[in-house]
């Protein structure tokens, strides 16, 4: 079977509409429902999979998107580092366009800042071995799901001694900041669908535990309309009978231990630590750090960027919009003053960002259903 034959079929017109059918005949009063993951964001507002769900429900939409919740002072710091004279700064192209407190990744280059667009940490250590006179720094950012390569770029960089090379860590990890919203005053989150590719390499085996503490299902969901209707619907059912249980909607693809082996690397080159996230602010233990073992492959020791003073828009109400508090429309920069082509915040720039999201998909509300 194709991939693309494969993928069609979560999206079978008739199959959707039987699961919306169905949720109607599930619900019988509001419920709000948070879908952590960026990418899910965007199939939900693509197919307008919110203008087809019964009005009781409403979707948030949750931090789950790297570039967004990458923080202002590590922007700055990468823009610090970019600005030095014989670096070679690798990043995903995303990043070049988020701002720092006054400037971004593009605007160094434009001064002759040298900046490479890669696609993967293995680029950037291509990049070290064929600039040996300069040192070659990637942007380490990410969840749960781009974490194993990253630590394996360290590791083999370590094997082979590769000295001009290191990372500019800003790994974030869902758990903690799933508890971190759930234990907020103003939190209106009753259910959460999971990000699917998270926990493909985690496993969901951290979740019972937040579930059962704050008493909200959580489902692990994949992010095909069929997937996300699904994941929609086992919260749904389990908000209607008052549970609270941890169900995998994405079996096809992640089960409760996760990837072992892509477990232990992470292990070897990361340890917990505190970290920052855009527009939200610290969250204990949300974040990964390189252990002492490998500190000569973190940038922010190489180049000891530190006691940085960073200034968000005040115009940008991200933070809000990543905790399920506020929806892009109520931002008064909204499609005025920030555009993709001029993003205040982060959320606008990412092709995983709520704002970018509502922008593509939905600048008037309702937007028509596409499925
Ligand atoms: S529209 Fe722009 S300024 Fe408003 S919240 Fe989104 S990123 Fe921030």
């Amino acid at each position: 079977m194709s991939l693309m034959k494969h993928s069609q079929e979560y999206r079978n017109s008739n199959l959707v509409h039987g699961v919306i059918a169905e949720i109607a005949r599930t619900v019988t009063r509001p419920w709000v429902i948070m879908e952590i993951c960026g990418g899910q964001t965007h199939a939900i507002m693509r197919y307008g999979l919110d203008q087809l769900l019964p009005s009781e429900i409403e979707l948030v939409h949750g931090p789950g998107c790297p570039v967004c919740v990458t923080s202002l002072e590590l922007i700055d710091k990468a823009i610090v580092i970019a600005s030095k004279p014989d670096i070679i700064f690798a990043s995903y192209g995303d990043m070049l366009r988020v701002p720092g407190t006054h400037m971004d990744l593009f605007s160094v280059r434009a001064a002759g800042g040298d900046i490479r667009v890669v696609y993967s940490p293995l680029d950037a250590m291509k990049l070290a071995q064929q600039n040996p006179e300069k040192q070659v720094v990637f942007f380490g950012i990410g969840f749960e799901t781009t974490a194993p390569a990253n630590c394996m770029s360290v590791i083999q960089a370590s094997r082979i001694k590769l000295k001009n090379y290191s990372m500019l860590v800003s790994h974030v990890r869902v758990p903690p900041a799933i508890s971190a919203i759930l234990s907020s005053a103003d939190n209106r989150i009753q259910g959460f669908l999971a990000a699917g590719h998270v926990c493909a390499v985690m496993g969901y085996w951290e979740y019972p535990a937040i579930a059962h503490q704050y008493h909200v299902p959580i489902v692990v969901t994949g992010f095909e309309p069929l997937d996300i209707l699904q994941g929609i619907l086992m919260t749904v059912n389990q908000l209607e009978t008052g549970q609270a249980e941890v169900e995998n909607a994405y079996s096809r693809v992640v089960t409760k231990d996760g990837n072992l082996a892509a477990q232990a690397i992470i292990k070897q080159v990361f340890m917990n630590c505190d970290r920052k996230w855009r527009g939200i602010g610290n969250i204990p233990n949300s974040g990964w750090c390189i252990r002492d073992e490998y500190a000569d492959y973190d940038s922010e020791k190489r180049f000891s960027v530190s006691n940085m003073i960073s200034e968000e828009s005040d115009q940008c109400i991200a933070g809000q919009i990543l905790q399920g508090l506020r929806k892009p429309f109520e931002c008064s920069a909204f499609a005025r003053k920030c555009t993709p082509e001029n993003p205040l915040g982060a959320t606008m720039v990412s092709s995983e960002g709520a704002c970018s999201a509502y922008y593509k998909y939905a600048q008037k509300e309702p937007h028509a259903p596409s499925i």
